[in-house]
């Protein structure tokens, strides 16, 4: 497996390589994304664009869009460009944009990269809230140059086309305000991203006197978004009312910061923060905002007299669902905990085929960071592009399950 991998970040493997938009220390990272100092970015260029013999319109002003040029290639054939906010970069190329037409017709919509190849089977939505993929009929991908065609029915209704559904700050802000109603959960702005924007934390708990903590984050990459489809269940169902969750709610605190990168899901970045640095390689230095601050809250336990953290996840996404957990040799406390949890999510899911990928230290990653600092069992739970939607949100609530079945038997 690791030879695999190592071949595949060495691009000798060019087929079957699962994980190269991963965040494994032997997959692909480009030149650079371990130096975590500020790197220019270039800002989107926010306009509608309309072509008047054929009366199409598209554009990129909204929240998470991108779309960094558009033009008219034939009678009803156009052309995307899409960009990162900086490059190299990883390849998790993004794209939104908005577009429809004062007359019905269908075009031919294909989208090109630079820095780049096309990743992310187009989702569509009439309401920009609400997706489906796109038919296999209407979508072509042409991996010898990396791009990808899209056969598009328009008319004077706005249809959004995006690389995977958009979860921006304003629907991660909805759902925090819904969370915070339940009793047992509180919400805080712990501190400002690059732009400004909160960076907002859960405490999910029922405990009278905290003292056993469960870490979790999730979106630092901007469009990663399964990897979010998994984790707000997963936290639903630690604050929800089931037996177990309110008996795990007596003996542990959640911390939660779902939404790590605001500024890169609302600025429609592939990888960066507006920093443009890969947050998920700032882990060492802190020289970024939201991983300084999230690291400092979370820091604060580890001098707490008393105050044990158990456990640290991190959601993302990648080609396939798989698990980056810690190397067995590393010891964590409490021990064996990766290997009985995942064994309870194969039992949960008997059809479901479980991807353990084990790697030691040395990449700065958080997973890294929660073991360095606490010593505890740590994991990047990595959900695939493309996964089935209910199936991530059923493996999300038996994650959840499991975590709280295994971390209460520590305790009682
Ligand atoms: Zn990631």
């Amino acid at each position: 497996m690791r030879l695999w991998i190592a071949l595949c970040s060495l691009g000798l493997l060019l087929v079957g390589c699962r994980h190269t938009g991963g965040d494994a220390p032997l997959s692909y990272d480009p030149p650079g994304s371990t130096l975590t100092t500020d790197k220019a970015i270039a800002p989107q260029h926010r306009r509608t664009i309309g072509f008047t013999q054929s009366g199409v319109w598209v554009s990129n002003e909204f929240t998470g869009a991108r779309l960094n040029d558009f033009y008219r290639t034939d009678d009803s054939a156009y052309t995307a460009v899409i960009r990162p906010e900086n490059a190299p970069i990883n390849n998790s190329a993004w794209y939104a944009f908005k577009i429809w037409a004062e007359r019905p017709q269908t075009v031919n919509v294909r989208l090109t990269y630079e820095d780049g190849d096309h990743r992310y089977v187009a989702k569509l939505s009439r309401d920009g809230e609400g997706w489906t993929p796109i038919d296999d009929a209407s979508y072509a991908h042409d991996t010898t140059d990396g791009t990808a065609t899209l056969r598009l029915k328009i008319g004077p209704d706005t249809l959004w086309v995006a690389a995977q559904e958009l979860i921006t700050s304003k629907h991660f802000a909805r759902w925090m305000d819904e969370m915070a109603r339940r009793p047992a959960v509180t919400r805080r702005v712990i501190g400002e991203s690059r732009q400004g924007r909160p960076l907002r934390m859960l405490t999910i708990t029922e405990a009278p006197e905290t003292s056993r903590y469960v870490l979790v984050i999730s979106r630092q990459h901007p469009p990663e978004v399964t990897g979010t489809l998994a984790a707000l269940p997963f936290l639903e169902t630690i604050a929800g009312e089931s037996d177990l969750a309110r008996a795990f709610r007596k003996h542990f605190t959640v911390l939660a910061v779902p939404l790590m990168n605001p500024d890169g899901v609302d600025n429609g970045h592939w990888r960066h923060n507006t920093g443009g640095v890969d947050l998920n390689r700032d882990w060492l230095h802190f020289n970024q905002p939201e991983a300084r601050t999230v690291s400092e809250i979370f820091g604060k336990l580890k001098d707490k007299p008393g105050v044990k953290v158990y456990f640290g996840i991190d959601f993302h996404s990648t080609q396939e669902d798989v698990f980056y957990t810690l190397a067995r040799d590393l010891t964590t406390d409490p021990p064996g905990f990766t290997d009985a949890w995942l064994d309870k999510i194969r039992a949960a899911f008997p059809d479901y085929t479980v991807y353990d990928e084990p790697y030691g230290l040395g990449s700065p990653v958080s997973k890294n960071w929660f073991y360095e600092t606490f010593g505890v069992p740590a994991m990047t739970y990595e959900v695939g592009d493309e996964s089935d939607r209910a199936l991530i949100r059923k493996l999300g609530i038996g994650a959840a399950e499991a975590m709280m079945e295994l971390l209460l038997a520590e305790v009682e």
